[in-house]
């Protein structure tokens, strides 16, 4: 049996609050509710990360978190939302099958990621964006 927790929600084998679906996402409730409202949008089929989506998966997400986000927007008015996503441990993924939080936010709601800047010199900046030119495919 497939032991991954976001497969089970999308085969209805356990529980979960459901929002929306299309042919390639499932959107429902997250269970720890950082604010009111929190969603996740998860690929049906399980891709453990950003880098195993198709291009369809991809896509789809993309329209279905923007249609949830508005949703979300209208139905609970946040004074902003975040949309938060983790690949791999080191970046605080912790259920390892593709899936976005959808999270409102409101002033000194708690939630906190530090964003540590360097501002390096730019031909830092040139010598990474032509690294990653270089592997693209
Ligand atoms: P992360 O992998 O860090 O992006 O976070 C995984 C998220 O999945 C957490 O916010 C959990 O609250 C949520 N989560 C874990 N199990 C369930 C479940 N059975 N139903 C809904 N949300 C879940
Ligand atoms: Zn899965």
């Amino acid at each position: 049996m497939n032991d991954c927790v976001f497969c089970r929600i999308v085969a209805g084998q356990i529980p979960a609050t459901r929002v929306c679906e299309d042919a390639h996402t499932l959107a429902f409730m997250d269970i720890g509710q950082v604010n009111p409202g929190h969603v996740l949008v998860a690929v049906k089929a399980h891709a453990e990360n950003l880098y195993e989506l198709s291009d369809e998966q991809a896509a789809a997400l993309a329209r279905i978190s923007v249609r949830v986000a508005r949703a979300i927007r209208a139905a609970f008015a946040p004074e902003g939302l975040s949309v938060y996503q983790a690949n791999g441990r080191a970046a605080g993924q912790t259920v390892f099958h593709y899936h976005v939080h959808l999270l409102p936010r409101h002033t000194d709601d708690g939630m906190e990621l530090t964003w540590p800047v360097k501002n390096p010199p730019r031909d830092q900046l040139e010598a990474c964006a032509a690294k990653i030119r270089s592997a693209l495919d």
